[in-house]
């Protein structure tokens, strides 16, 4: 492989950007390597980068290509849009259009607001929680990520864990105080803080946390939190922006047959544009601005190209529902239980952790892996080493041990058991 091309980019882009990327997970830091991959396209599964370099995509922008890259009706719907107009600065028929889809997919959703990113989507969220119920601290689980809004930014997930912290520097000891975390899935530890908290004015979670690896989700704690929610009077978020459509096209709520009062959209409802969402029942929705005066807005909330993207999208995955979800999950499995081969094989332990079309593989000789705590314990080194063999022949797994790999609809026999090659000799290499 030749990296000559990104190298060179990334001296450039570092004196212009801050550490020569605009989201910090891309800068392949915590493994060990001194610059990362450019992209320059990608088609289904495959991904090319400046130096031509060809690899199999296990990062998937993040979760929003669920159908593959530039899948072919999304393109068609894009450049459709484009050729109207990028952005009107008023309402378009689409956006309506794309509401009644998702609420179509969303029991739990009655009314839903677009955003421009999921960052805005939960961030609205925890406003129209505290509008709701008046009260004034949120809870939220340890390493769970919801975006880079200041009080979100506690004990947060993904980049911060990558970066080795948890709490974002420059937020307020005041908001630190309003947000209270507690460990995901110890509902012992969530009852004992509501009885001595009154003024909890959310819950918000990933129902499957995706931005410490995966960590699997017990249902019993999803019906768990709902009860206590409803019992304390406190709002409960789900925060779908990588679960919803990827799980099921209902997200974690109709996998587990929890329903939360608002719910959190983003990634796949963009169609790989920008995009977030968040919606519930009439109730709270209808104190959004300009019914109500919890105030929301955005130059591009519902732009026609992310929105006709997502229209797209979410039309493919809801007209090939019955097949596709099941599809995805034989993916996972057919990787995962060769990947459990391969650690046989070559002596290396690993923890796989899986839900759908997500996985995280954890080095560690630890059977489970279920909190925070346990994930910071595993391998960072041997992680970083499956990385490196797995980018020099071609395949692009996530830069972090604190992220998932994301499998497409697009990924083909072919790229699965290329990968396990290559993931054979990445285990002999570590071992
Ligand atoms: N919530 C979750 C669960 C996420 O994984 C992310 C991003 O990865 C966000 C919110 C923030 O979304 P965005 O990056 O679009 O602002």
């Amino acid at each position: 492989m030749r990296y000559e091309n990104s190298a060179e980019i990334f001296e450039k882009a570092k004196k212009v950007i801050p550490g020569g990327v605009n989201s910090p997970v891309r800068a392949f830091g915590s493994v060990n390597k001194s610059y990362p991959i450019f992209a320059k396209k990608a088609k289904g599964s495959k991904i090319w980068c400046e130096d031509d370099n060809e690899y199999i995509d296990y990062i998937c922008s993040w979760g929003p290509m669920i159908l593959g890259h530039n899948n072919e009706r999304v393109m068609a719907g894009v450049r459709e849009a484009i050729e109207d107009g990028s952005s009107f600065g008023l309402p378009t028929k689409m956006e309506v259009e794309l509401a009644e889809l998702v609420i179509k997919c969303y029991p739990s959703i009655e009314k839903i607001r677009l955003t421009t990113s999921g960052t805005e989507a939960t961030m609205a969220a925890v406003r129209l929680a505290r509008a709701y119920t008046k009260k004034n601290k949120i809870l939220k689980f340890e390493g769970c990520y919801h975006g880079h809004s200041d009080s979100l930014m506690v004990k947060a997930g993904s980049g911060l864990l990558t970066d080795g912290y948890q709490d974002s520097n420059g937020i307020t000891q005041g908001t630190i105080k309003d947000t209270l975390t507690l460990p995901f899935g110890r509902m012992d530890l969530v009852k004992e803080l509501f009885e001595k908290d009154d003024d909890i004015a959310c819950i918000i979670m990933e129902p499957v946390p995706a931005n410490m690896g995966i960590i699997e989700t017990d249902a019993e704690f999803l019906k768990g939190v709902r009860e206590l929610c409803t019992a304390k009077n406190s709002v409960l978020i789900f925060d779908e922006v990588i679960s919803g459509f990827r799980l099921a096209l209902g997200g974690a709520q109709e996998l587990f047959g929890v329903t939360p009062d608002l719910t959190t959209l983003g990634k796949i409802i963009g169609g790989g544009y920008p995009v977030g969402a968040f919606g519930g029942k009439n109730e709270l929705m209808d104190m959004i601005a300009p019914v109500g005066d919890v105030y929301h807005a955005g130059t591009l909330s519902g732009n026609p190209v992310s929105v006709r993207a997502g229209y797209e999208t979410i039309s493919e995955l809801l007209e090939n529902k019955d097949t596709l979800y099941k599809e995805l999950k034989e993916k996972v499995n057919y990787i995962t239980s060769n990947i459990e081969k391969i650690s046989e094989k070559h002596n290396v332990p690993v923890c796989i952790n899986k839900q759908g079309s997500l996985f995280t593989i954890f080095f560690t000789d630890k059977d489970e892996i279920k909190t925070l705590d346990d994930v910071i314990e595993t391998d960072t080194e041997k992680y970083a080493k499956y990385f490196n063999v797995m980018l020099d022949s071609g395949v692009v797994t996530p830069p972090s041990k604190y992220e998932a790999h994301f499998v497409s609809a697009a990924h083909t026999k072919d790229d699965m058991d290329k990968t396990l090659e290559i993931m054979d000799k990445a285990f002999e290499e570590i071992s």
